[in-house]
């Protein structure tokens, strides 16, 4: 069986940063749940699908092919990367997240990543139901400011134009969403490792995680 490493925890965690580290160093494949949710939610948006369980949700879905290459995302052969981390799906993307033909279309193409070799994953389902088995299970956190401040700063170098007040309402918003589904919701496993990363910086971080993994 190979090595998994599932990561876990709210928006601006700094999930995605770390984890990339923590597989560079390791020599794993990283994966990004959270692209390939934000991919389907973009395209199903863009295609006029309101994020409600339908018969054509149903049909769509299981024509949709999600496929993943070099840290990009590709709908039906078209890269969606560069659409994917915009405000408007940021404020979009739980909603889709919450139907259940949306979680099962996307489950195999996650768990298939690991049949490859070893694997970083990060989302918010990887401990509890993606990979129930993974070697190693973190829950990454920080204080609600913290993580805010972290995807303003993210948001400022992109360009966009959003205020910190904005940003950490946002936040606050999707991880409520996301912690009070039904499906998958985002909560700790109960053998995940819980890591506070409000005052480390993302090298301290990095290095906590890989002597983790290392143990
Ligand atoms: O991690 P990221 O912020 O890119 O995730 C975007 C959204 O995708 C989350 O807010 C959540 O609604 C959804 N998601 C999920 N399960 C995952 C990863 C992401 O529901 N494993």
């Amino acid at each position: 069986k190979n090595l998994v490493v599932a990561i876990d925890g709210p928006a601006g965690a700094g999930k995605s940063s770390v984890a990339k580290k923590v597989a560079e160093l390791l020599g794993l494949d990283y994966l990004d749940t959270g692209a390939i949710y934000r991919a389907l939610a973009f395209y199903l948006n863009a295609m006029g699908f309101e994020p409600v369980e339908s018969p054509y949700l149903t049909e769509i879905l299981s024509k949709i092919k999600v496929s993943l290459s070099d840290g990009c995302v590709y709908i039906n052969g078209a890269d969606v990367t560069e659409h994917i981390r915009s405000p408007r799906v940021d404020s979009i993307v739980s909603s889709y997240a919450a139907l259940p033909t949306v979680r099962r279309c996307l489950l195999s193409i996650q768990r298939e990543q690991a049949e490859e070799g070893g694997l970083v994953a990060d989302g918010r389902d990887m401990g509890t139901v993606v990979f129930p088995d993974a070697t190693i299970k973190i829950y990454l956190t920080a204080s609600d400011s913290v993580r805010a401040k972290r995807r303003h700063l993210q948001l400022l170098e992109r360009g966009e134009k959003v205020s910190f007040d904005e940003v950490l309402r946002q936040i606050q918003n999707r991880d409520q969403f996301d912690s009070n589904r039904e499906i998958a919701p985002l909560c700790q496993a109960s053998d995940a490792i819980f890591v506070d990363t409000s005052s480390m910086t993302e090298d301290e971080v990095v290095d906590y995680l890989v002597r983790l993994v290392k143990e």
